[in-house]
């Protein structure tokens, strides 16, 4: 567990700090579009440019990649940001959005039309494509590519002035429309978009292109190491011929693989599709892999951080296991949230000896890992509620639990023996079983040494809260719902068991107070958080973060 995982990108970054390359200097960045919510993916992302930044006393920058008007808005800016500080990165001063070189990229491309490497092409966006070719066909050039720099120049200026509709006309880098490189056959870096920006609203009707604007806000903002995924491997000659061709600062392109992971989808168009038809509640559904999401099912930024450590930064693609997500955030709660008992689908105990108006408070552990946690106090009467699944009639082999003539010990309690049921006279369902308890086992043992196999939970049924809990889990069934047959789509492996709601549930009344979003483990279930929407003082609700134990181990 302890052998760091293999990370390519400091290797390169500590071999540019021996040759000086850079001055010594290590500045990256995390370049968010404000098109969605940030996932489990960005985070890696996240964990990757802050903690080198970290790591080698360099800096990194929050900037938002606002380049595409009609897809972005406020609101996505607002959860990123919320999201990024809440996993335990700051960017300090350094908040930066593309939207703000607009004018600095727009005298860029004026320099790339006056050195005759930029023209403007009146194609319309189908012919385009037609005239670009493709991987076994090379390109043709546009009828258009040898306009005069100040036909160019003046044609620039009008689609600025707004002059052109639409697909009227597009501003292309003159580069090679036989290269084998699609993205080399003259790119388009300028397109007319007439919609209000967020930031800058209608002062711009032409907006810059990704690989256009990306490169030029790396470079003015002094950035190292531009660190992005492998899908913009293809892309890096013209990252390269953009400065190279301006003559500005030089950062270098790193690609590494992007995080997949199994039963889950994370790509913002999928996930997006997602809440729009309602198959999930929101973007912060707790099944949902996005930071909101896993925040509001019970993780903690340590895990998420844990998890992004232990994956490693690779050159080659592969899928990742979610079961070690989940392990990461089972061993952080371990050692952070308090015990407590719930019932989750309750069954009436009678302890038929027990003095009727009698109760008593029993000491609990509240964490068995951390002394420092402390105790508490939990009532005790003659009416209980137990787990239904912890009683069976006619109980199978290996079954340890009560059953009628058994013994068993509740947790911090006595030791109960079953001496009766009682039943719907209608249903035949079993209503109540009826137990004795043993004086002599407070605390949980027997002074004549007689053993118990089982240790089964409790709450006081005089004393509990009522609850409802809602058991999540794998929004998928599928280990890779992006790899299906044509005829299908990932929605096609929905988990229909991915949310059970429990509405009859107890807790012990030391919940009563339990705050949104505070996490507990309950006791042989596994570990829940109080749901930070819809949980209110009297109407608890409670979020399965993951159960104890990996209940899909192959
Ligand atoms: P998607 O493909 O889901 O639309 P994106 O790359 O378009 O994601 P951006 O907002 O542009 O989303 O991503 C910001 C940063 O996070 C980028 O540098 C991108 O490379 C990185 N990133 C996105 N998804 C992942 C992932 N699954 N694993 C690692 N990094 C990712
Ligand atoms: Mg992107
Ligand atoms: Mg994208």
């Amino acid at each position: 567990e302890s052998v760091t995982p293999p990370n390519f990108i400091k290797d390169i970054i500590e071999e540019d700090l021996k040759s000086g390359k850079y001055g010594g200097r290590v500045h990256t960045r995390f370049p968010p579009e404000p098109n969605g919510y940030l996932h489990i993916g960005h985070a890696k992302s996240i964990c990757l440019n802050f903690g080198l930044a970290q790591e080698y006393g360099g800096l990194c920058n929050l900037r938002f990649d606002d380049t595409n008007p009609a897809k972005e808005d406020v609101e996505y800016v607002e959860s990123i940001k919320a999201d990024v500080a809440w996993l335990g990165f700051d960017w300090g001063e350094r908040l930066f959005y593309a939207s703000d070189y607009f004018d600095r990229l727009h005298q860029y491309a004026v320099e790339l039309i006056k050195k005759g490497k930029a023209y403007v092409d009146s194609l319309s966006p189908e012919e385009i494509r037609q005239y670009r070719g493709t991987l076994t066909e090379p390109g043709k050039d546009s009828p258009y590519r040898n306009r005069s720099v100040e036909e160019n120049l003046d044609l620039f200026q009008r689609m600025r002035a707004g002059e052109f509709d639409e697909g009227q006309c597009v501003l292309r880098a003159k580069i090679d429309m036989a290269s084998p490189n699609l993205n080399l056959r003259d790119p388009v870096i300028y397109r007319i978009k007439k919609a209000a920006h967020h930031r800058t609203g209608d002062k711009w009707c032409i907006y810059p292109m990704y690989d256009f604007a990306h490169c030029l806000s790396d470079s003015m903002e002094g950035i190292t190491h531009s660190i992005c995924t492998l899908e913009f491997e293809d892309h890096r000659p013209l990252y390269d011929w953009f400065l190279d061709e301006l003559g500005v600062y030089h950062p270098q392109q790193i690609e590494f693989a992007r995080l997949n992971l199994s039963y889950t989808v994370l790509s913002k168009r999928k996930l997006n599709q997602l809440v729009q038809e309602g198959h999930v509640s929101g973007w912060d559904d707790p099944r949902m892999p996005t930071l909101s999401g896993l925040r509001r099912r019970g993780y903690t930024p340590e895990a998420i951080r844990t998890f992004c450590d232990k994956i490693g930064v690779a050159k080659r693609d592969s899928l990742v296991d979610v079961a070690l997500l989940e392990h990461c955030i089972r061993e952080d709660l371990n050692k952070r949230a308090p015990r407590v008992m719930g019932v989750l689908r309750p069954l009436k105990m009678v302890l038929v000896n027990y003095p009727e108006d009698q109760v008593e408070e029993l000491e609990a552990v509240n964490n068995p890992e951390d002394p420092s946690m402390g105790k508490r106090r939990v009532p005790f009467c003659r009416e209980l509620y137990i787990e239904r699944d912890d009683f069976r009639e006619d109980p199978p082999k290996k079954y340890f639990r009560l059953a009628p003539g058994r013994e068993v010990r509740l947790r911090y309690g006595y030791y109960v023996r079953c001496v009766d049921v009682v039943k719907d006279p209608d249903s035949g369902e079993i209503t109540e079983v009826h137990c004795t308890y043993d004086p002599a086992t407070r605390g949980g043992w027997s002074p004549d040494g007689r053993k118990v196999k089982g240790t089964i939970h409790w709450v006081s049924a005089r004393h509990a809260v009522p609850a409802q809990v809602r058991l999540y889990d794998r929004l998928f069934t599928r280990e890779d719902p992006n790899d299906v047959e044509e005829s299908q789509t990932f929605l096609d492996f929905i988990n229909p068991q991915s949310l059970v709601v429990l509405n009859e549930c107890w807790v012990e009344p030391s919940l009563k107070e339990a705050q949104p979003g505070a996490r507990y483990q309950f006791e042989r279930l596994g570990y829940f958080c109080v749901d930070s929407r819809d949980s209110a003082p009297d109407r608890l609700v409670f979020n399965r973060t993951v159960p104890l134990r990996d209940t899909w181990a192959k």
